[in-house]
């Protein structure tokens, strides 16, 4: 007698059952997609005791004829395709017939459907598989699907389930994610009798992630929209000031459907590279749409792998999609006073020994990434008419709003660990928080900057760099400013008062320098706002546009150096900048290689000789580094070494640099008023405008 048995029916089905329906939650999606399906506009989930006990998906869908009832608990019933042909162009959620069939046979289960055409509706109630019995029962058009103890045939698996608020919060963002990728339906979710979340389902995305992440999420976005080669991009990504230490914020959706992917993934956080501080994730909520037969969505049961026909194609639709919005986002982030004001008659109150008298602060609106305040936030506030208004306010996500003390709903991160941080770059090593002790300026370092001559090939790095940002500031801005130079010229230390004059920056704004505070940051007087620019974040980002610009366009500006510059590197760097020569000279360098020595005869203008040996060596290992990942375009990762090697070439924070090499920061920043971030994602520029301040001063 052979040993091979055919598995019954039931046994067969508890077996598909564990793949498709493994915990609550996934239960619920598929419930969800097929009310979605059925073109319901109105969705109410509720659950109890993280969904083991009860669960509950009603909709206002298309609903079932009673004859189909049984058919729609049947493995491999479904309405939706019905050749192998329909495969290619699956446009529904749900097409393999196998979620009804697999939560019926480990639960106890009643469907109460009601046609639109019929006037009659019908109760199916099937018992781990078993069909108790097929009823007419009167209903509001759409379908009920009522789940009660799950997994009560499958102890082990029932065993495994984690505790009731685990599974909840599984449940939860579940549903937030179906309910961010339809926002025109609204979407309603009860945990144990407790509502957690409503959308609006006015069919706008902007409306429902307010709904699901807050207040504060939702007024830090920049809008996406983006077309590639036929795949279209569309959502929300964060602002800089929006960032998250884990990639638990990223929802991707093809074509619809929520997918984990590695690869968009990668494309956002390489758009974010020069805009977003180290371990930071960007947060993102973006819609790829493409042909379906582009995309495979049949690779895993719960259909959150996806596998694309051509993977790179897809990455390079992201990346430009999401780099383009963040280039046409301009935005500074504003300076807010924080003290609370003290009262009239303490501000005049004789100080008593041992207390200090303290100024209010000012504190800066940074990003900050620290959810520890929001983790118990209440989940969805009432809704004020105001809270409406600025919905509809911050549509295009780029205008700066005040920031919000609203906190974003956190508990996404109960249940999802931190996905690996492959691919993330390494930590960031950055000289901008180090003050250095400040060289002492030399009577020859004042030659060369009172002359303003470039002198490539002097010795020491920072009267040669500052000359020569002198002499480039001197020349852009020799038509406007002649006759402030000589007084500068006569004294470079930094007296706010003697500064009266006034630059024009892009579109004729007027600005006036107006001092240096710690070394570090220049504050600057523009009509009607004061701006405090870090100089060593400014000077980084500039350099990395000019860089940039050199590398994307041929006759870029090269200074010859009169001797060259020797560099020692490992082997492998050394075939890393080789491999790179064609970009590399394409920015400005020249050079030749001979064994681990690398002799550097030319380099970018406005780049001091000093910082090259430390450019080169971060360049030579971003190189090494950056290949191997997906889709990793070679300007991409050159353009991340060039901005790690920006930093190296940047002046520094913390040490004085003459007022000029300031004034050329400025006048450089004022050209390019995109300019928010450094390439690291910190801010340049931070600005309050005088409205603000004459309120915080009391005097409108
Ligand atoms: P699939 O969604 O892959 O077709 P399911 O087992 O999830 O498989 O559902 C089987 C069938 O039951 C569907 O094809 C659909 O015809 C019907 N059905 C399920 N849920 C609903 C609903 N909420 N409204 C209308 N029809 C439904
Ligand atoms: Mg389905």
């Amino acid at each position: 007698m052979g040993r091979i048995n055919v598995l019954s029916f039931e046994v067969a089905n508890l077996i598909a059952a564990g793949e498709v329906v493994d915990r609550p939650a996934s239960a619920i999606k598929e419930m969800m997609e097929n009310s979605i399906d059925a073109g319901a506009h109105r969705i109410t989930v509720e659950v109890n005791n993280g969904g083991s006990t009860f669960m509950r998906v009603s909709d206002d869908g298309c609903g079932m004829e009673p004859t189909d009832l049984p058919l729609a608990i049947r493995r491999h019933a479904t309405s939706k395709i019905e050749t192998a042909a329909d495969l290619d162009g699956i446009c529904t959620l749900g097409f393999r017939g196998e979620a009804l069939a697999a939560i019926s046979s480990v639960s106890h289960l009643r469907i109460i459907s009601k046609s639109r055409e019929l006037s009659m509706g019908a109760m199916l109630e099937v018992d781990c598989g078993e069909v108790i019995e097929l009823v007419e029962q009167g209903a509001s058009d759409g379908t009920t699907v009522i789940v009660e103890d799950l997994f009560a045939n499958v102890p082990a698996r029932r065993k495994f389930l984690k505790r009731d608020v685990t599974e909840t919060a599984a449940i939860c963002a579940n549903v937030e994610r179906v309910a961010l990728s339809h926002p025109e339906i609204s979407f309603k979710l009860i945990t144990d009798g407790q509502q957690r979340l409503e959308t609006y389902g006015d069919g706008k995305l902007l409306s429902a992630v307010y709904s699901v992440f807050g207040k504060d999420f939702a007024s830090k976005l920049i809008s996406v929209d983006g077309e590639y080669e036929g795949i279209g991009v569309s959502g929300f990504v964060g602002r800089s000031d929006n960032v998250k230490g884990n990639r638990n914020y990223q929802s991707f959706y093809i074509n619809g459907r929520y997918v984990k992917s590695r690869t968009a993934s990668a494309a956002l956080e390489q758009a974010f590279s020069s805009y977003l501080p180290a371990e930071r994730f960007p947060v993102c909520v973006l819609f790829i749409s493409m042909s379906p037969a582009r995309v495979d969505v049949n690779v895993h049961p719960a259909k959150l792998e996806v596998k694309f026909s051509n993977e790179k194609l897809v990455f390079e639709s992201i990346y430009y999609a999401v780099k383009q919005a963040l280039e046409s986002n301009v935005s500074r982030p504003q300076m807010n006073v924080s003290l609370p004001r003290p009262s009239v008659t303490n501000a005049f109150a004789p100080v008593e020994r041992g207390q200090s008298l303290k100024a209010r602060q000012i504190s800066m609106d940074v990003p900050t990434a620290n959810r520890s305040e929001a983790v118990s936030a209440p989940r969805s506030e009432p809704r004020s008419s105001a809270d409406e208004k600025f919905l509809h306010y911050r549509v295009d996500g780029n205008s700066a709003a005040p920031a919000q003390r609203m906190s974003a709903k956190d508990y996404l991160d109960m249940y999802v660990n931190d996905l690996k941080k492959a691919g993330n770059s390494g930590p960031y090593s950055d000289s901008i928080d180090t003050p250095a002790p400040q060289p002492p300026a030399t009577p020859a370092e004042k030659a060369v900057e009172s002359t303003g001559t470039p002198a490539g090939t002097g010795e020491g790095g920072l009267p040669v760099r500052v000359s020569e940002h002198v002499a480039q500031g001197l020349a852009a801005l020799a038509d406007k400013d002649a006759g402030e130079k000589g007084a500068h010229e006569a004294d470079s230390t930094m007296q706010a008062q003697d500064v009266q004059a006034q630059d024009v920056g892009v579109g004729g704004a007027t600005w006036r320098l107006v001092g240096e505070v710690f070394n570090s940051y220049i504050i600057v007087e523009s009509g009607e706002k004061m701006l405090l620019i870090d100089k060593h974040a400014a000077h980084e980002r500039i350099i990395f546009e000019e860089l940039k610009a050199g590398m994307y366009a041929s006759g870029v500006q090269s200074q010859l150096l009169l001797l060259p510059v020797e560099v020692m590197l490992m082997s492998d760097e050394v075939s890393a900048i080789e491999e790179y020569r064609g970009e590399l000279e394409a920015v400005g360098f020249e050079f030749s290689c001979t064994g681990n020595f690398i002799s550097v005869s030319a380099i970018p203008s406005g780049i001091s000789q000093d910082a090259v040996a430390d450019m080169l060596a971060v360049i030579a290992d971003r190189i090494k580094n950056g290949t191997g990942n997906v889709g990793v375009t070679r300007n991409i990762i050159f353009e991340k070494a060039l901005y790690q090697a920006s930093c190296k070439a940047a002046i520094k924070a913390g040490r004085e640099y003459s007022e000029e090499d300031n004034r050329w920061i400025v006048s450089r920043l004022m050209e390019l008023p995109d300019i928010t971030v450094c390439p690291h994602g910190r801010p340049v520029a931070m600005e309050m405008s005088k409205r603000n301040m004459d309120r915080q001063f009391e005097r409108t």
